[in-house]
């Protein structure tokens, strides 16, 4: 029996390698090239999975490590040496990739066992015992939504994680969010991110990546470099987290500010999701930190202490979204990679790949994708889908631009976000559409005021595009959103302007899509 272990799946605890000490990996070069991903992205995936290979090996395991130009061709060379092996593999979070896999291997004579994915903190049985529990397939809420708040409870409940000693949960609220929405003063300096020196094997992955995907979109520097590759600098950069941006994580969760690419967010994602850190670390290193510092059960926390509503915030972001979208993807595929509710098929604005464009909130989240391969979660949400969404641009299109741009692009987590949460294109995740006017981004941000187009303008020329567009969206898809229920006071606005008003906009926002079009926003 041998582990194969794909390039998302290097956890050292992982279930699978306790009984087993032979270990495949398979380093596949072509599959890189199915589009055009980040350099950063694939150095940090293959610098990764070396390193993987080099400490799965110090601690005794017999790895076979081949870099093929495909998974097929790597299985060909692998059984010619080993036939009629048996491979044990997680099963894949992407859907069907287990299935394709276990065919690849079932053709070349072997034999292939799924087991389950240890990446994550909840199951599949955890989730239907849930989904039972609220008396069906969607939740119970009547509708076809699932409620993240309420599977958040449920999990907090179950791993008792924040929870007091009388199954209430800590501070006694679930949900700090409204204490998390402020922004930093003019004077705020921002804490300092976590630096990884590339090692040789970086360095010489990195090499191989810009000689053989040089014309991939992003910036292929090494300078700066911010991923950790190995265990070692993943836990680092949570224990760095923890000491030094955790504290204000809470209240800045929502804020952006010019220059700023990574504020208090953890940064976290690519070693989560490469399985460099499992979810359940992240947390308990984070609930811990609240505890030691002082903050008691039912309290703020003493003088000191890591306040509570940053301690749940990333708490709810880690066992309530992370694990929920992971589960209303399994449940939506492959529905979901089709779905697009609101007909939208417009093609990505030129801005999303140049950043240029004189919108300060558009260039600023597109430059980091473009300069590091992330953008922190509320420039994603509110302003690169929510700008994508009011525009009506294609999901799926949007949905590839997310894949090739991040560093912690992988199907099951990207998918759900982009083409559920963030376009709407099929409300199994939520009941209405993050959409929003330049209201949010001037009241989140420092953007606006130094920005060119006019936040408060809705028509005429200077006005800030996402204004138009905001009610355009609203009203080109009424049919679809007046009847969500969530939508009153939004539509009570849309009532209330006369035809002259609506026509202004129209025109608007369409002169604004030709801005988009020809790459002059
Ligand atoms: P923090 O803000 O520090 O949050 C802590 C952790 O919570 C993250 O590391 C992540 O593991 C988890 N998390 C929070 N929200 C989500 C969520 N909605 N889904 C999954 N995990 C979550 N996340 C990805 O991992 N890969 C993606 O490709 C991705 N694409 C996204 C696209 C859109 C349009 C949106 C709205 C969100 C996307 N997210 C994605 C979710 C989230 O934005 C990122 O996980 C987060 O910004 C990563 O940065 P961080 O580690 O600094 O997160």
């Amino acid at each position: 029996m041998t582990v194969w272990l794909l390039g998302d799946q290097l956890h050292p605890d992982a279930a699978p390698l306790q009984s087993d000490d032979h270990v495949l990996m398979i380093e596949a070069h072509g599959f890189a090239e199915r589009m055009p991903y980040h350099p950063q992205k694939l150095t940090l995936v293959f610098s990764a999975m070396r390193h993987a290979r080099d400490a799965l090996r110090a601690d005794g395991y017999d790895v076979t490590y081949l870099e093929a130009e495909s998974f097929g061709e790597g299985l060909d060379r692998y059984f010619e040496a080993n036939p009629g092996d048996s491979l044990v593999l997680q099963r894949p979070a992407s859907h069907d990739a287990g299935a394709r896999l276990k065919e690849l291997v079932e053709a070349r004579g072997g034999d292939c066992t799924l087991v389950a994915n240890d990446g994550f903190l909840t199951t599949p049985d955890d989730w239907d015992e849930w989904v039972a529990s609220r008396g069906g397939s969607s939740a119970g809420d009547g509708g076809g939504t699932y409620r993240q708040e309420h599977w958040y409870r449920h999990v907090r409940r179950e791993t008792e994680i924040l929870m007091d000693d009388d199954g209430d949960p800590v501070g006694g609220e679930w949900n700090y969010d409204d204490e998390n929405r402020e922004t930093p003063p003019d004077d705020w300096s921002p804490p300092p991110v976590p630096e990884f020196d590339p090692d040789e094997i970086t360095r010489e992955v990195h090499e191989f990546v810009v000689d053989r995907y040089g014309g991939h979109w992003g910036n292929a520097e090494l300078d700066g470099f911010a991923w950790p590759v190995t265990r070692e600098e993943a836990l680092h950069a949570l224990a760095q987290f923890v000491e030094v941006r955790l504290p204000e994580f809470g209240p800045y969760q929502d804020a952006m500010v010019e220059g700023e690419w990574a504020l208090d967010h953890s940064l976290l994602s690519p070693a989560i999701n490469l399985g460099l850190l499992h979810p359940r670390e992240a947390v308990e290193v984070v609930v811990d930190a609240y505890r030691d510092s002082g903050g008691s059960d039912g309290a703020d926390g003493a003088d000191g202490a890591v306040p509570l509503n940053s301690v749940e915030g990333f708490v709810r972001q880690v066992i309530g979204w992370r694990e929920f979208v992971r589960h209303v993807y399994r449940e939506s595929m492959p529905e979901m990679s089709e779905a697009n509710q609101l007909d939208q098929t417009e093609p990505l604005p030129e801005a999303y790949w140049t950043g240029d464009t004189d919108m300060v909130c558009l260039s600023e989240a597109v430059s980091h994708v473009r300069d590091r391969g992330y953008a922190h979660h509320i420039e994603r949400l509110m302003v690169l889908a929510n700008f994508a969404l009011v525009y009506g641009t294609d999901p799926h299109e949007l949905n590839r631009w997310f894949h090739l741009g991040f560093v912690d692009a992988f199907h099951w987590v990207t998918t759900p976000n982009v083409v559920a949460m963030g376009s709407f294109a099929t409300d199994v995740l939520s009941s209405k559409p993050y959409a929003s006017s330049a209201n949010y981004v001037n009241e989140m941000s420092d953007y606006c005021s130094g920005c060119p187009y006019s936040h408060t303008k809705t028509t005429g020329e200077g006005a800030c595009p996402f204004n138009a567009l905001y009610w355009d969206f609203l009203k080109r898809n009424e049919e679809t959103l007046r009847g969500t229920g969530r939508m009153g006071l939004m539509y009570s606005h849309v009532d209330g302007k006369d035809d002259e008003e609506w026509d202004a906009i129209r025109k608007r926002a369409d002169a604004i899509r030709e801005l988009g079009a020809n790459g002059t926003l």
